[in-house]
């Protein structure tokens, strides 16, 4: 048996047991070759961190420090909660956002709510007092107008006078 197939033969009796035939012919070469003993060892030890017979024991007390720790997260956990919960609202905000702008969308305009006029300035930025200000004034105006008209009359009558 050459190192090769004593290889495939170690390779497959990890798996499953070997013919006995197979078996005494894979011993009498690795009796003889250091080399594929060397293999054996190197398998063996790779096959046992991966097998789950042969995980490790936690190291002592690896139980008890991992509760503190997890302890530990918890008090640390009303910040990752309020977090949670601001990002929750974040989306709640956009959520009724998005609602209230398709509700618009949808509504028809007649059904829309009337704006009074000041808040129909306001949008326009426009200021309502400028508006006011300038009834005021046209209010000036037709003051002047009838000073005038007075004003005449009073001529007019002085005419007479
Ligand atoms: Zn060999």
């Amino acid at each position: 048996m050459d190192c090769k197939k004593a290889e495939r033969f170690l390779l497959r009796s990890y798996d499953t047991a070997l013919e006995p035939e197979e078996k005494k012919r894979l011993q009498g070469h690795l009796e003889g070759c250091p080399s594929c003993r060397r293999k054996d060892r190197e398998y063996r030890e790779i096959l046992g961190h991966l097998r789950p017979d042969f995980i490790p024991e936690p190291l002592p007390y690896f139980r008890e420090r991992l509760l503190a720790r997890i302890r530990e997260k918890d008090k640390a956990a009303p910040a990752l909660f309020g977090l949670k919960w601001a990002h929750r609202a974040v989306l709640f905000f956009l959520a009724v956002q998005i609602l209230f702008g398709v509700g618009l969308l949808l509504t028809p305009r007649e059904k829309t709510r009337e704006l009074s006029r000041a808040e129909r300035l306001f949008l326009q930025n426009e200021n309502p007092l400028t508006e006011t200000a300038s009834l005021l004034n046209q209010q000036r105006a037709e003051d002047k107008n009838m000073m005038l008209i007075f004003a005449s009359l009073d001529d007019r009558n002085g005419g007479r006078r």
